[in-house]
């Protein structure tokens, strides 16, 4: 008995680490050209080089792990999108804002052989109404003769500037332990979800695929005008609807409605958005195009959602110019493209008719159902003794790793922690996982399992 809550206190702190609690986030902003993606680069190291020489090429990733002086965090990166010459200034903050929300600590990158210019000023002024930690970068100071360059930026506000060069490397060790410092130990966003209160519902999907049209539909004359919910401050970005008799936070809807035209790097910027509207979220509703071929975006929104822990339920829309030479297709793109959230719930729907819109909610309210489900131990231990009883793992090498006990560690989502007395297969993992889900549903969550191994 002893045994057994000892490990299933070694399974709850297990949960509360990478792949628990989420990193604490550093978001890497300031304006193009100032060397951010240089200073990306030195962070992660050669290993994840992740700079183009060309400009206004997408990287389809907006964060990465990262390490520094023994400490694992999620580095932003912003860097490495082109805007247009024309409206620039609005561009750079608007993008800093979501890097800034998504953010526990910003580094704050200006070019210090050029000082502070006015979409600068503007990044200032959004920083300090985060009221967020801020790390000034002052980058390009390549040698002692231009150090004097970065003593100019404390005329920003913000502190001691940093001085950097993040071609050579030069002051960049200085410049992450500042940035260590500013660095809460865990994020703080998985607390930004208050319990209770209304359910917060994310509508992503790559540009296009009717997000906007179907927010219309779905809030037409129901918005709630009261702001005042029990237990709830207003984010100005989000929106608060009644469905159904029940209160809905549809978050980032500001997002959703302030629609971007531009060409180059609005896929980096699609892509950043969905980010923070994930984070904020607790259950992802994710349109896709039903009437043209799944693209690669789609599926990285969806892996955004999964890698985020999140409830998830596939919408697919525009379904009224679906014709029948369609169908097969897509059935054909949903088993290749889309294996990695078959347990998703799918809507078929139109936002732009209305069509078959009310059978979002009750797919939302299975996702999140399952998404905090809790298997007592009990009946854990129960099903895998009869599941390795009648399957157990191959032999290899002559030695059959056992499993001793399981518990879930944690919900939202459902997160379970194996331990054996060896390795246990990916694929053996997969199989149980496989069987998970037909003994207890989990309809539209992702769940994760860790073994710890034990002599
Ligand atoms: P971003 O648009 O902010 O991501 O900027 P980049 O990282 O793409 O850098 C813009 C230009 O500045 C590139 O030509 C870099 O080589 C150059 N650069 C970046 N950091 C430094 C630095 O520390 N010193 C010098 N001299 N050039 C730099
Ligand atoms: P967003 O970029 O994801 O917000 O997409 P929008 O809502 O702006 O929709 C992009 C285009 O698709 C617009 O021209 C919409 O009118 C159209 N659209 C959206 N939903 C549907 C639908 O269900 N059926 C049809 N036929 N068109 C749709």
């Amino acid at each position: 008995e002893d045994d057994l809550a000892l490990l299933e206190g070694e399974a709850a702190i297990e949960a509360g680490e990478p792949g628990g609690a989420p990193l604490p986030v550093l978001a890497v902003v300031g304006r193009p050209n100032v060397g951010k993606s240089t200073l990306v680069n030195r962070i992660l190291g050669r290993r994840q080089a992740v700079v183009e020489d060309k400009p206004g090429v997408t990287r389809d990733r907006v964060s990465y792990p990262a390490e520094w002086a023994g400490r694992n965090f999620t580095l932003v990166d912003t860097g490495g999108w082109e805007v247009d010459v024309l409206g620039i200034d609005a561009r750079v903050a608007e993008q800093a804002e979501v890097a800034i929300s998504l953010a526990d600590a910003v580094l704050f990158v200006v070019d210090a052989t050029v000082g502070p210019t006015a979409t600068d000023e503007r990044v200032v002024r959004l920083l300090r109404k985060s009221g967020k930690p801020v790390v000034l970068c002052a980058n390009k100071v390549d040698g002692p003769r231009v150090e004097a360059d970065a003593t100019e930026l404390w005329s920003l506000g913000l502190g001691q500037p940093h001085p950097v060069s993040a071609l050579h490397g030069r002051g960049t060790g200085d410049l992450l332990d500042a940035a260590m410092a500013a660095l809460p130990k865990v994020s703080q966003h998985g607390s930004a979800i208050p319990a209770g209160g209304p359910r917060r519902v994310a509508l992503v999907g790559r540009p296009n695929v009717g997000k906007s049209s179907l927010l219309n539909k779905i809030i037409g004359a129901e918005r709630v005008v009261v702001d005042d919910v029990a237990g709830t401050t207003r984010d100005p970005v989000d929106e608060l609807v009644q469905l159904k008799g029940k209160t809905w936070w549809f978050v980032d809807t500001a997002g959703i409605r302030r629609r971007v035209h531009q060409s180059q790097g609005a896929d980096f910027y699609a892509s950043l958005r969905t980010q923070a509207a994930i984070e904020k979220s607790e259950v992802a509703v994710v349109l896709l195009d039903a009437s043209t071929k799944l693209t690669e975006q789609d599926t990285r929104v969806i892996s955004q959602a999964i890698d985020a822990g999140r409830a998830i339920v596939l919408a697919f829309n525009k379904w009224d110019l679906m014709d029948e030479d369609r169908r097969p297709f897509l059935e054909r793109e949903i088993e290749q493209d889309l294996v990695q959230v078959q347990w998703a719930p799918r809507v078929n729907l139109s936002a732009k008719t209305g069509w078959h819109a009310e059978r979002l909610v009750p797919a939302i309210e299975r996702a999140l159902a399952s998404w905090e489900t809790r298997i007592p131990t009990g009946r854990l231990n129960a099903f895998l003794g009869e599941l390795v009883a009648a399957h157990p793992h191959p032999l290899r090498g002559g030695k059959q790793p056992r499993i001793l006990f399981a518990t879930q560690a944690s919900t939202s989502p459902p997160r379970f922690v194996i331990f054996a007395s060896g390795f246990l297969e990916a694929g053996y993992r997969r199989f149980i996982e496989r069987r998970l889900r037909e003994d207890f549903g989990f309809e539209g969550t992702p769940i994760e399992i860790s073994v710890r191994v034990r002599e």
